[in-house]
């Protein structure tokens, strides 16, 4: 077959009016056709590289004639090579790919999870994973990945993790004109747990910075009202945050990371070691901050039941709270993932029309999604 003949359709889609091609149903076909078409090519770069032609031009390898003739960055180049090459041992995805049933996303997801030492598990798991690729959103699929990782590969995971902690490093420099830089990497524990208490102290700025815009020009706040930038209040969350550590008494307390164990959960819905973020985390990374940290437990009686604490209030606080995050872990809304720490817990049936203030009738929503809520019509 010539390409032209693809030529011609893309023609008379170009030719189109962007309008016309407006739909959600014509954006999901489009992207459809897209990805087929990328599986396509990335099979065919494998062929062409395991033909050789690009070595009558005199080029080294495949990737940089294809970054060369097709003008591509050198790294996308060798990106596109290596997906075509472990297309080879992954019939189930590729299969999927051409279909439009996967994108690429997934499938470089895929790739990377097969490794020498994931090699035999992922060969037997291949069409298992591949189906779940099918079915879920790229972010749950990550998720899902990482797990299945950890069990095809217990040491592996741990290694990995323990590079993460060795490659921990802060640097704080000072500058022209005094002033200072700061850049760091940390692992994804320590890290979560810096974003956290620096995440609190960036709203309660937020919320100050919010009252002193409604006070100086009222109702409506826009986000240009505000008196300082995202950046530049992180910036003072962390100054705020260093001026209260030299505050905490000596022997004072400190507040500690807190680690939730779900009893029973694994019964029900599988492997769960992950940050409140969605982050899946090596098991053995939990074990050098357990001396340090309080734990909670939170005992499932079903995959979506928590056994309930039953006080009656109007807000969702404490351990009822808790269980509806850890049950729901994201905002309820299907188009949204926003993580549940940084929701809120909404009545399914509101407080006003007598909905109790309990596990089940709670859910997780974010703040552009409560506000939006549909009127209640009654349970479903
Ligand atoms: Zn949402």
């Amino acid at each position: 077959m010539s390409t032209s003949e693809l030529a011609a359709v893309v023609d008379r889609l170009t030719a189109a009016d962007p309008s016309q091609l407006a739909d959600g149903e014509t954006v999901r076909a489009l992207h459809r056709e897209l990805e087929r078409l990328t599986a396509v090519t990335t099979r065919a770069v494998a062929a062409f590289d395991a033909g050789r032609a690009w070595e009558g031009d005199g080029a080294r390898s495949a990737s940089a004639w294809l970054a060369v003739r097709c003008r591509m960055p050198a790294v996308a180049a060798r990106r596109r090579v290596r997906l075509g090459r472990a297309l080879r041992h992954m019939p189930s995805a590729e299969a999927a790919w051409l279909e439009g049933e996967v994108g690429e996303a997934h499938v470089a997801l895929l790739a990377a999870a097969r490794t020498p030492a994931t090699e035999a598990c992922f060969d037997r798991d291949e069409a298992m994973l591949t189906e779940q690729a099918c079915l879920l959103r790229y972010s749950h699929f990550a998720r899902c990945l990482a797990y299945w990782r950890q069990l095809a590969d217990p040491d592996g995971t741990e290694e990995d993790a323990e590079a993460q902690h060795r490659a921990r490093r802060l640097h704080l420099s000072q500058t022209f004109g005094g002033c200072w830089k700061l850049d760091a990497q940390l692992d994804p524990i320590s890290g979560a747990i810096v974003s956290g208490a620096l995440k609190r102290i960036e709203d309660e700025l937020f919320a100050a910075d919010w009252a002193e815009a409604r006070d100086r020009v009222g109702e409506p706040v826009r986000p240009t009202d505000l008196c300082r930038t995202p950046a530049q209040r992180r910036a003072d969350a962390l100054v705020e945050m260093a001026r209260r550590a030299g505050a905490v008494p000596s022997g004072g307390r400190l507040p500690e990371p807190l680690f939730t164990v779900l009893v029973g959960y694994e019964t029900f819905a599988g492997r769960v070691c992950e940050l409140a973020s969605g982050n899946v985390v090596a098991p053995g990374s939990l074990a050098r901050w357990l001396d340090r940290a309080t734990v909670e437990r939170i005992v499932f009686d079903g995959p979506h039941r928590v056994k309930d604490v039953g006080v009656r209030r109007r807000v969702f606080t404490g351990a009822t709270r808790r269980a509806v995050e850890v049950r729901d872990r994201e905002c309820f809304h299907e188009l949204c993932e926003e993580p549940a720490e940084h929701c809120q817990i909404d009545h399914v049936q509101p407080w006003a029309q007598g909905g109790p203030t309990v596990v089940d009738n709670g859910r997780v929503a974010c703040g552009a999604h409560n506000r939006a809520r549909q009127p209640w019509r009654g349970p479903p």
